[in-house]
């Protein structure tokens, strides 16, 4: 009897030695929030049996304890939001080149990393939005005639600091030069009836109750605000249809530097950028996917089609640092 049990005691232990030798984990710092990613990582682990670990929290703090733990970082995947952050934790060193076919097959060149060290997972439009009662849209044009004398104290803007701001304004500098991209953020300043808000969401809500017309933000706010209270007066609006196309970002991902799951976690990333998970990727935030085959959201089709700036989203992030000076000298808070 007693020889049974420690028989099948060694059989357990062996049973167990077994599943943890060839269970495979990959570990994700995330700064897209977890209903947002845990849908995809419970679909990934069911198809796969790779157990997918992940922790969320702000882009900067996540990028700056993936610095500080440095080669004993157990993060393989970074996930995070806004070109300028991903290009930012390239910048910084925490991010590896991925050489894999099957990225650059379904991510479109300018939606990633031109050394491919990130790629775009999802796309967001920021763009403007306008109350109904009191907007014209055929009055409205581009991105900077929203500084002509016609919206004096009609203009809302979320905060120059957040990134996506940052963005915005590092595309029209690269759209436009530095000097005529002063002149047009100046002159939206002077332009706001009110003092800048802390996030999209307090923007729409400002315009719905009529504090000011009009403002810019990604459309995916604009989603959920209409999700909860279908009767607000706000509409979308797609400018600089007839020059560069309406300012395009992404969410997005790479390998970190020292990923301990290095294959695993460029697996994982394949899998998301797969036309199959990209549809879910996308729709769980109301976005865009970055790969074309994948499926859109049917509330966010409803919004019609458009022309996107076809820039390379790299390019927000190289010219971040000029943004934000400008911005500061030009009086945007
Ligand atoms: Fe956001």
């Amino acid at each position: 009897m007693k020889k049974l049990i420690t028989l099948s005691l060694t059989a357990l232990l062996v049973a167990a030695w077994t599943v943890s030798a060839f269970a495979t984990e990959v570990v994700v710092y995330s700064a897209r929030k977890e209903h947002q990613i845990k849908p995809l990582f419970e679909a990934y682990t069911a198809k796969t049996g790779v157990e997918v670990k992940y922790i969320t929290g702000k882009a900067g703090a996540l990028l700056e304890r993936i610095k500080a733990e440095g080669k004993r970082t157990p993060a393989d995947l970074f996930i995070t939001v806004d070109a300028g952050n991903l290009w930012h934790a390239a910048n910084e060193g925490v991010l590896q080149s991925v050489d894999s076919n099957i990225l650059t097959d379904n991510i479109p060149a300018h939606l990633r990393d031109p050394q491919n060290r990130w790629v775009g997972l999802s796309v967001r439009a920021r763009t403007i939005v306008y109350n109904t009662d009191k907007v014209n849209p055929a009055d409205l044009s581009t991105y900077e005639a929203l500084g002509d004398a016609e919206w004096k104290n009609r203009l809302l803007l979320r905060t120059s600091k957040k990134v996506y701001n940052q963005s915005l304004v590092a595309s029209l500098i690269a759209e436009k030069g530095e000097a005529e991209t002063g002149k047009i953020v100046k002159s939206w300043v002077a332009n706001l009836s009110v003092h800048p808000f802390s996030s999209d969401t307090k923007a729409l809500e400002a315009v719905a109750a009529g504090v000011g017309d009009v403002t810019m933000v990604n459309t995916y706010y604009f989603g959920r605000l209409l999700k909860k209270n279908t009767d607000l007066p706000l509409a979308i609006f797609w400018p600089n249809q007839k020059t560069f196309g309406v300012h395009m970002n992404v969410s997005g991902a790479g390998v970190t530097t020292h990923a301990k799951n290095k294959a695993e976690a460029v697996k994982l990333l394949e899998w998301l950028s797969s036309a199959a998970a990209q549809g879910k990727f996308a729709s769980l935030n109301m976005e865009y996917p970055a790969n074309e085959s994948g499926k859109d959201d049917p509330i966010v089709a409803a919004w019609g089609e458009f022309k996107g700036n076809p820039m390379n989203v790299a390019k927000y992030g190289e010219y971040q640092a000029r943004a934000i000076k400008l911005m500061d000298r030009a009086g945007y808070k």
